[in-house]
């Protein structure tokens, strides 16, 4: 599933071949996403410039003169830029053509993406306005989580993967911040240390920027034919890792569950 990285890395990858270009035409094959695209987006995008693009969150935006195209990769979503019009395959719903004879093509096998068109205030939009801050800008601080995290009876890993507290935590992400920071991952969010705070804040940082940077290595695959942009696997040092010993401390890692989540963690370096 497409994570805030990969979200991320797809926006940087795309950019240089869509900025400052003209949408000659939306092409939509099969509209039948997580909402279905609506009958009036072809016309509504239709000769409008591309301004730039931003992410917020897991959402791709795709700034236009009149509005913003929001796009989600749901849960296998993926975006190419085509030089040429290969004949496109089953998965391949919509194409976005340029006035340079680019294409962005949208596959999504699932269905569980979307195309959005808004001409709206971005910040009030439905999807946006409840979000939480980005987990990479300033505002996601030490100071923020202590204060939210006050009172708190929830375990710590479901306070960082919730949305409204800060975006793009997803379950590996939690997982390997929460080892890196040493906090055992059940703990009560309200008993979380100011110190706990700063660490835990610092490592969510580095294991999301460390994705974002990785995923730099594939950006080549965001132009071409048949290859997928590939939704990239970083070294894991807890996840997935049930049974093995720490890479830390060699103590063997436990599994349980999170909300029907995996939660992986070393009793020893993250105790109770
Ligand atoms: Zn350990």
């Amino acid at each position: 599933m497409p994570e805030l990285p990969e979200v991320e890395t797809t926006r940087r990858g795309i950019e240089p071949h869509i900025l400052e270009r003209r949408i000659s035409r939306l092409t939509v094959r099969d509209g039948r996403l997580r909402w279905p695209v609506t009958p009036d987006m072809p016309a509504q995008l239709q000769d409008q410039k591309i301004l730039g693009t931003q992410r917020r969150s897991k959402y791709l935006l795709i700034q236009l003169e009149r509005g913003v195209l929001i796009i989600h990769l749901g849960m296998s979503g993926s975006l190419r830029v085509l030089l040429d019009d290969p004949t496109p395959g089953k998965h391949d719903h919509l194409d976005l053509e340029l006035d340079n004879g680019v294409r962005l093509r949208y596959n999504d096998p699932r269905r569980f993406g979307a195309w959005l068109y808004t001409e709206a205030p971005l910040e009030a939009h439905e999807l946006i306005a409840h979000l939480g801050p980005e987990p990479l800008s300033d505002d996601f601080d030490a100071d923020y989580l202590f204060a939210l995290s006050r009172k708190r009876k929830t375990k710590i890993k479901t306070f960082i993967m919730d949305a409204r507290v800060v975006v793009g935590v997803g379950n590996i992400y939690a997982n390997e911040a929460l080892f890196m920071a040493g906090i055992y991952p059940h703990k009560a969010t309200g008993r979380i240390s100011k110190a706990e705070c700063e660490r835990l804040v610092s490592t969510i940082k580095q294991v999301l920027a460390l994705a974002i940077n990785q995923g730099g290595t594939t950006l080549r695959d965001f132009v071409g034919g048949d290859g997928k942009p590939g939704y990239f696997a970083q070294s894991l040092n807890v996840y997935g890792r049930a049974g093995l010993p720490c890479k830390r401390c060699e103590t063997v890692i436990k599994e349980m569950r999170t909300s029907n989540r995996g939660t992986f963690y070393c009793p020893s370096c993250q105790p109770r």
